[in-house]
């Protein structure tokens, strides 16, 4: 069973907060300079995919000065451009970018960009806000997905009253046609209000990213019931080993079809994959 992994940061910034640095730290025990010495380039990513049984990512530019640090989409695509096998998706920061719609456009038409990945708790914006509507046009008429960050977040600087799912209801009855994939489910507060959201809205997709998989079953009782809305993701370097995750799904006491669409089939449909 193929697998795609639907959140992957890059190695790579070219800044980054103290925030994001002890957390990785942390998390790996490796300062950015050592992780950017393993997985710097698109052979040593590629290799270590194939290593976590990873068939296609999806990597992540990232424009969030106050909580994270920046790596532009320029650069995110420039590293996927020799693999069929990594997808770019752009960043575009609503708060700081001169032109957003114009960076969008570009980094979709000219750059090869093939989703834009919004940041509203290290952004400082609401989902609904009408800033950034310009953005979900674009996405819409270009036919890719919109994928926002939900739920808390452990970097200092960070805003939780902007991870609310709730505000995506608004995105999802003004833009009917726009695919829209929470990340993270809205962890820890508002699983419920994530679930609710894509049960009702058929353009709200639910990526698991973050979450501990075994706990899955217990967040989401009725997890079969959306099998067709489930994104897997890993958040990789920030969590360093995606094998095991993946076993962990595997292992979980679901249909075979329900992993299936979970780890490759949903990500495959909307990033069409071949
Ligand atoms: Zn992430």
């Amino acid at each position: 069973m193929p697998v795609v992994d639907f959140h992957v940061h890059m190695a790579y910034y070219h800044s980054y907060t103290a925030g994001y640095v002890e957390f990785l730290m942390r998390q790996r025990g490796e300062t950015p300079e050592e992780v950017v010495a393993r997985y710097g380039t698109p052979e040593k990513v590629l290799a270590f995919l194939d290593e976590s049984g990873v068939d296609v990512a999806v990597l992540l530019a990232e424009m969030s000065p106050i909580t994270t640090g920046i790596i532009d989409s320029d650069y995110v695509a420039a590293f996927c451009r020799g693999s069929r096998r990594l997808i770019p998706f752009a960043s575009v920061n609503p708060r700081t970018a001169p032109d957003p719609v114009k960076e969008l456009r570009r980094a979709v038409t000219v750059l090869g960009c093939r989703g834009l990945k919004l940041y509203p708790t290290y952004q400082m914006f609401y989902p609904n806000d009408p800033m950034v509507y310009p953005l979900y046009a674009v996405c819409r008429e270009l036919g890719i997905p919109v994928m926002l960050h939900t739920g808390s977040s452990v970097f200092p600087g960070s805003r939780l009253k902007y991870g609310d799912p709730l505000f995506l209801d608004d995105v999802a009855v003004d833009f009917p046609d726009l695919t829209i994939v929470m990340a993270h489910c809205g962890r820890p507060f508002w699983y419920d209000r994530a679930f609710a959201l894509a049960r009702l809205h058929r353009n709200i997709y639910l990526d698991v990213t973050g979450l501990p998989p075994q706990k899955l079953p217990i967040y989401f009782p009725e997890f079969e019931r959306l099998a067709e809305k489930w994104i897997f993701g890993s958040d990789w370097p920030g969590v360093p080993d995606i094998q095991k995750n993946i076993a962990t799904i595997r292992g979980l006491p679901w249909s075979e079809d329900t992993k299936q669409k979970l780890l490759y089939e949903n990500a495959a449909r909307l990033l069409r994959l071949a």
